[in-house]
C-alpha cells in the first residue's frame, strides 16, 4: 500500500483503500489506493505539486462511464465532482463551468440565461469534466461543438488555457496528453430567439421512454459502429436479457448492462467481451467500448 507523505494541510477529503463501486454508476469496481476530493482548485494544485510525480493519478467526475476492475487502481483518483464547481456568464456571454459541475447544471444554467444548445446535456449523468474527456453527446450535439477553450492542469499542478482547435476531437473521443487533465472550460452557446422553446423536458422523457433510467449502468457501452447501432446488432444477436452472474443485458435497450443482482466488475467485463465474440461471429462486425475500462484484474 502506497503511503501519501503530503507537508501542508489539505482542506479535501483524503482516503486510503475506498471501494470505487461507491463513486461509479454500475455500482461495483475495485479500490483506489488514495481517493482525492480537493476542497477547490487551489486545493486540488497544492495536491498535485505536493506528491510525487511517478504515482499514476486517474481523474474521475461522476463515474457513469467507467468500469474498474476487481483488483482495484494502483496509485491515486482523483474526483472533482462537486468541488470544482464554478459556474458563471461571463461578459462575452460565454459559460465559465469548471470540471466538477454536472451536466445537468450547466444544462439548466444555460436554460436559465437563455442559452441555446445546451438541452442535450440535461439528461448525461456526468460532469463537465467526464463530457469533455469523452466528447459527450446526444440526440445530434456533441460538447465540443461548444467549446470555445478550456483550461488544463498538469501532473506537477500548472495550469493552462487552449482553444478548442488544438485539440482533435471525434466521436465519444478527445485527444488529451498523458498527465493533463481538464479543469475548466469556456462554452459558447447561441443566445435563444425569443420563440424558441427548452427541449430539456422533452428529451428526458424520450430518454426514459427508451433508456433503462434508474437502474446501475454506465449508459451505451459500445460505440455506434459506422452506419449502424450497436444496440441493433446486439438484438438482432438475440442477447437482450443474456447475463453473465449479475450483469445482463437491459431488455429495454440492448447497449445497456444492468447490474442486475451484485454483479463483479468481472461479470460485467465477461458480458461485454461475450457481446464482441457474438457480433463479430454474426455480422463479422467488431464493437468497441464507448465505456472505459481501467485497473487491474483478480
Ligand atoms: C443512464 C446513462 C445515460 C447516459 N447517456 C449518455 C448519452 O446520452 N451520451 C453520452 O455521451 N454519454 C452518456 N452516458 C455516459 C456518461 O454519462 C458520459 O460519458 C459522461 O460524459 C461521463 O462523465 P463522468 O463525469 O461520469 O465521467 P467519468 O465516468 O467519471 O469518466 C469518464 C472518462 O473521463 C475521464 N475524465 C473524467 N473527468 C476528467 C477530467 N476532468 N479531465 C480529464 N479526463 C477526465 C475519466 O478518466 C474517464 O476516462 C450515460 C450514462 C448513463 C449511466
Amino acid at each position: 500500500m502506497m503511503n501519501m507523505a503530503l507537508q501542508t494541510t489539505l482542506r479535501g477529503h483524503l482516503v486510503h483503500n475506498e471501494p470505487m463501486g461507491k463513486h461509479c454508476s454500475w455500482r461495483t469496481g475495485g479500490a483506489a489506493e488514495i481517493y482525492f476530493e480537493p476542497a477547490d482548485k487551489q486545493d486540488l494544485i497544492l495536491f498535485l505539486t505536493q506528491t510525487a510525480n511517478d504515482v499514476p493519478v486517474t481523474w474521475i467526475g461522476l463515474g457513469s462511464n467507467l468500469l474498474v476492475r476487481d483488483g482495484g487502481l494502483k496509485g491515486i483518483v482523483i474526483s472533482t465532482l462537486n468541488k470544482l464547481n464554478d459556474l458563471r456568464l461571463l461578459d462575452n456571454g460565454n459559460v465559465y463551468a469548471e470540471s466538477g459541475v454536472t451536466c445537468a447544471k450547466l444544462a439548466r444554467f444555460c436554460q436559465k440565461h437563455n442559452l441555446d444548445g445546451a438541452d442535450f446535456l440535461a439528461g448525461i449523468p456526468g460532469t463537465v469534466g467526464g463530457a469533455l474527456a469523452m466528447n459527450a453527446g446526444a440526440f445530434g450535439f456533441e460538447t465540443w461543438q461548444f467549446v470555445k477553450s478550456v483550461e488544463i492542469v498538469n501532473r506537477l499542478g500548472h495550469l493552462e488555457s487552449r482553444e478548442s482547435s488544438e485539440f482533435k476531437v471525434s466521436y465519444r473521443s478527445v485527444e488529451l496528453a498523458h498527465s493533463e487533465w481538464f479543469s475548466a472550460s469556456v462554452f459558447c452557446f447561441p443566445v435563444k430567439t425569443d420563440d424558441e422553446e427548452s427541449n430539456i423536458k422533452p428529451l428526458l422523457a424520450k430518454r426514459n421512454a427508451s433508456q433503462p433510467i434508474g437502474l446501475p449502468s454506465c449508459g451505451s457501452v459500445f460505440k455506434n459502429p459506422q452506419g449502424d447501432h450497436a444496440a441493433r446488432l446486439i438484438e438482432a444477436a438475440g442477447l437482450k436479457g443474456f447475463c453473465i452472474g449479475g450483469a445482463c443485458i437491459s431488455t429495454k435497450h440492448a447497449n445497456f448492462i444492468i447490474n442486475e443482482n451484485n454483479a463483479s466488475a468481472t461479470d460485467i467485463e465477461a458480458l461485454i467481451t461475450e457481446i464482441q465474440h457474438q457480433v463479430k461471429q454474426k455480422f463479422n462486425i467488431e464493437l468497441n467500448t464507448e465505456v472505459r475500462i481501467m485497473g487491474d484484474k483478480l
